[in-house]
């Protein structure tokens, strides 16, 4: 198969040479200690914001804009206006403060960096924790989030696409939303959390929407979040340090359990980070989640976990990648960035260096994403 990306991954390859590391010799990825202290500067700069445009290393780095063959990058987020006004004390109780966002800065990192086509999702928190007195705020916030990135797909034609906000737990909220975002604005998806409070996916309350979703056939995109019982669990450790990716596994878990994945059939799910712990305890979950524990049981769950999509945002490394791969084909992996929380760098060299083929690294990058949203087709 011929590889359509060579030119953007040729480009994408020069900036991790010369951001990750290739100087020593060795082979890139995470392999050399050289590797790990770019790797750690760029997650640094991050931090700090400095990775935006105007930032000393990015200039350095100028790279041709990205032809319509780039990457798709299914895992970015926005930081709008609105938001941070209405979070600021939520955002502020995290501890992380929000990286400088804007569209032109995107475009711009999207350009350097081989991405010809980013999801946009909603921000963590936009909606979450909307329980009760917060339901007028959540459904105002997801209306606002959804009308503001849809705006972003119509001024960058090409460039974006949106997963659109849900103010769940809010049943009639969401419904309303799912009939405004998919039949008006007609997003490419709707973007969901691993959990909400102490309730996960599979939990009857969110039935009816995932019911809704799954006659339109809708593409979910789940991004993780801290449930209530693992916040702030050790002092000085953010929750993004492990929870978010205990709670991929729990999510899948409360699908499995409840049966969501054959009851909607229809649904494609996406989730985050290489799948976070899911590939490691993926055995485990099959042998023991069932109550008869058989043989055919096992193997049910586990030819239902292959038929889910997970994006390898900050997790392209090789233990995640090799943990992955052993529980799905290629065929449901995605590039993930986890723009502007991590620069794509970050996941796109030891991607690109992990030893996939070409032709495999094709469909990562982007091949399986246009199976997804076809009209990104090039
Ligand atoms: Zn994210």
């Amino acid at each position: 198969m011929r590889h359509r990306n060579s030119g953007n991954r040729n480009a994408t390859v020069e900036i991790v040479r010369e951001h990750v590391g290739e100087e020593d010799g060795s082979r890139p990825g995470i392999d050399s200690e050289s590797s790990r202290r770019k790797i750690l500067q760029w997650l640094a700069m991050a931090g700090a914001g400095s990775f935006l445009p105007g930032g000393k290393l990015l200039a350095r780095a100028a790279m041709p804009a990205a032809a319509p063959t780039g990457r798709i990058d299914v895992h970015t987020h926005t930081v709008p206006p609105f938001y941070t006004k209405v979070m600021e004390k939520e955002i502020l109780a995290t501890g992380h403060p929000l990286p400088s966002w804007s569209p032109a800065a995107a475009i711009e990192m999207m350009d350097k960096t081989g991405v010809a086509t980013s999801m946009l999702s909603p921000m963590t928190r936009v909606v979450q924790d909307s329980f009760s007195d917060k339901t007028e705020r959540a459904r105002k916030l997801a209306r606002q989030n959804n009308d503001y990135t849809q705006q972003l797909v119509r001024d960058y034609p090409g460039r974006f696409g949106h997963f659109a906000a849900l103010p769940l737990p809010d049943t009639e909220g969401s419904l309303r939303e799912i009939e405004y975002a998919l039949d008006t604005l007609k997003a490419d998806g709707i973007g969901l959390w691993t959990s909400y409070l102490d309730k996960w996916p599979g939990d009857p309350i969110f039935a009816p929407v995932y019911e809704e979703l799954n006659r339109r056939k809708t593409i979910i995109f789940l991004h993780s979040a801290p449930p209530s019982c693992c916040r702030t669990l050790q002092p000085g450790v953010a929750d993004s340090v492990v929870e978010y990716d205990f709670d991929i596994a729990r999510a899948v878990v409360s699908y499995l359990k409840s049966d969501s994945f054959r009851r909607y059939s229809n649904i494609r799910f996406i989730f985050p980070h290489s799948g976070g712990t899911l590939p490691v305890l993926a055995n485990r979950v099959s042998e023991t989640l069932p109550e008869k524990r058989s043989e055919k049981d096992s193997a049910e769950i586990l030819d239902e976990l292959k038929q889910v999509y997970f994006d390898v945002a900050h997790a392209a490394y090789p233990a995640p990648l090799a943990a992955i791969t052993k529980v799905i084909p290629i065929s449901q992996l995605l590039f993930g960035s986890d723009y502007p929380i991590f620069p794509p760098p970050v996941t796109e060299g030891p991607l690109d260096h992990f030893g996939f083929s070409k032709s495999d690294l094709q469909a990562i990058n982007r091949g399986n994403a246009e199976r997804l949203f076809p009209r990104l087709k090039a």
